[in-house]
């Protein structure tokens, strides 16, 4: 029943109907009025609500959605199977300039990894997702987008010439989400890409291979240190996440061995050190 019909109704002349017939139907007529729209409002309200616009991808797993933060500390599962399906590889560019973790010349941590990129290249979304951060850090990541994925993790995209996404934005795999280039600490255009899951960076290699262009499979299964599971029949253990100590005055590598319990071959490997090797006080040395 549309209003107009309500109009009509109103308009009929009194002699047509009994007036307490009348006064019934005009009665029946706007409580269906009034259902009607209350449908319609709630049909509204619902077709809002599951607007793309308006979902938080993996919003079962992660504590609120925030437009600021790029680690944070979650409590991470004992494993987590990652869909690596239609995904778009963020970059043709096949150039690894350096790979994800320590990096002893700079006694930090790298959180992803670098890909050669020239000024002006196309940067594509990795998944189907929304744009979590863009933001400038200038003696960091320079212009740079965090976009949340609904298998579960965030792709960063830093060093980046230009964005071309906002906050809160929806973007397929593939979309344009910036281009590249050499803002923030950065020497050189590259694009610095890290995949993250709960707010920990893990290695993108491990998922991505830039060589190939392809991902590493389906899907990728993170495990956290330690845990057991079980593969082709057999228990296996999740192997260690990456310790560090840093180097104070007086430090030895046999030191540092006989302090953790580890051989000092397994450190002059795990760090690319030689017996010959010079240690210095600040610096970071891997025992695990
Ligand atoms: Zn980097």
């Amino acid at each position: 029943m549309t209003r107009s019909f309500v109009n009509i109704l109103l308009l009929l002349p009194a002699v047509l109907m009994p007036v307490g017939i009348q006064a019934q139907a005009l009665l029946a007529e706007e409580v269906s009025l009034q259902r009607q729209i209350e449908v319609v409002e709630a049909t509204a309200l619902r077709d809002m609500l599951l607007n793309e616009e308006n979902v938080i991808p993996a919003a079962h797993m992660y504590p609120e959605w925030k437009n600021t933060t790029v680690h944070f500390k979650a409590a991470l599962p004992d494993s987590f199977r990652i869909d690596l399906r239609g995904f778009v590889m963020p970059t043709s560019n096949t150039k690894i300039t350096d790979i994800f973790g320590y990096r002893p010349r700079r006694r930090r941590e790298h959180q992803g990894l670098d890909i050669k990129v020239n000024r002006g290249d196309t940067i594509y979304a990795a998944f189907d997702g929304k744009v979590r951060i863009t933001a400038y850090q200038r003696r960091g990541y320079g212009h740079y987008v965090v976009v949340r994925h609904g298998n579960g993790i965030e792709t960063l995209y830093a060093h980046l010439s230009k964005k071309l996404v906002s906050a809160n934005q929806n973007v397929k795999a593939g979309d344009p989400i910036g281009l590249g280039g050499n803002t923030g600490r950065s020497s050189g255009p590259h694009l610095h890409f890290e995949t993250l899951l709960l707010g920990k960076a893990i290695d993108p290699a491990l998922m991505f291979d830039f060589k190939k262009q392809n991902v590493t499979g389906d899907f990728y299964v993170y495990r956290k240190p330690g845990t057991r599971y079980i593969e082709n029949g057999k228990v296996k253990i999740a192997g260690p996440e990456a310790k560090y100590h840093k180097v104070r005055s007086g430090d030895t590598i046999g030191k540092i061995a006989k302090k953790y319990g580890v051989s000092q071959g397994i450190i002059f490997k795990l760090n690319k050190l030689g017996p010959r090797s010079i240690i210095k006080p600040g610096q970071r040395i891997r025992y695990q």
